[in-house]
């Protein structure tokens, strides 16, 4: 779909899109190639995407795929798509907000690739969500304003190194970044944005049961940026114990958490939880 298209639709449809659900339609024809190519996808995979929209990424995962699961909240596209893709057995259309939706269904996504230009506004929860899934996607191939996507890339000790970094980096490493320009979408977002290639870690940083200790960890570490990581962390835990688990982690009393890298973030909530 290029932009005219997008734009009679829309006008046939009488669509008038929402800021709110963050509804920027992509409809440069190499960026949509790009991103499905990214994904490296099969015809036997299974493929899931959020916010389908009018159904641009669409045609080109389902090119590529036999089936494809897309999950869309608006009810004025969700119709438009059923109209539009009805007559194929390939998709999979679910009426839905993704976030609600995941938080409710218990399935196992680990053979699932996601491939989604995911609404601005639940980006950010969406990926944290799909992060602390125990069986989440193998892969993700997303595209967010270009501020989310620096944050999801971030080394330590640098300012855009975050709890979302290490919220997601804790189950997914970002394999390929690329920027996309605001002139590809309709409308044209204020920012740039990006698409990121991100891939489940094969061997796990730490048993499941330590994921939540983790995120507690991570949560009251980031809770003021500027404190000392040791007097965020006094609230959740004894202060003998912080002494203890800081000394075993040879972490210094004084340091700020964007200095902390994953890995002594991963032994820090071990030595915490006795895990
Ligand atoms: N995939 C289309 C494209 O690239 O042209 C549309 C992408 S647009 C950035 C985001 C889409 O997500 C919109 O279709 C919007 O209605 C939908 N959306 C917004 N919030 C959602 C949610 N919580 N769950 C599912 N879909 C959502």
């Amino acid at each position: 779909m290029n932009r005219n298209e997008i734009r009679s639709t829309l006008d046939e449809e009488s669509v008038r899109l929402s800021k709110a659900l963050g509804q920027n339609l992509l409809h440069d024809q190499n960026v949509l190639r790009r991103i499905a190519k990214a994904a490296d996808l099969h015809p036997a995979d299974q493929a899931l995407e959020i916010g389908p929209g009018l159904g641009a990424l669409t045609e080109h995962l389902l090119a590529a795929v036999d089936q494809l699961t897309a999950i869309e909240m608006d009810k004025r596209l969700h119709a438009h798509l059923s109209e539009r893709f009805g007559a194929t057995e390939k998709l999979r259309l679910i009426h839905a907000d993704a976030l609600k939706y995941f938080r409710n269904t218990e399935v196992d996504w680990s053979n699932w690739k996601l491939v989604s230009n995911l609404p601005y506004n639940v980006a950010s929860p969406l990926l944290v969500d799909l992060a602390a899934m125990p069986r989440g996607p193998q892969r993700l191939v997303v595209t967010v304003q270009w501020e989310v996507g620096q944050r999801l890339a971030a080394c330590h000790a640098t300012r855009e190194y975050s709890k979302l970094t290490l919220l997601v980096a804790c189950r997914y490493e970002v394999k390929e970044i690329f920027k996309i320009s605001p002139h590809c979408f309709f409308p044209e977002p204020r920012v740039d944005s990006a698409c990121l290639m991100l891939d489940r870690r094969p061997d796990p940083l730490y048993p499941d049961a330590l994921h939540k200790p983790f995120t507690a960890v991570v949560k009251r570490a980031f809770s003021q940026r500027r404190k000392m990581m040791r007097k965020n962390l006094k609230g959740g835990w004894p202060e003998d114990q912080l002494d203890a688990a800081f000394a075993a982690v040879d972490l210094d009393s004084k340091i700020r958490a964007e200095k902390v890298t994953l890995e002594q973030f991963v032994a820090l909530a071990k030595k915490l939880h006795d895990v």
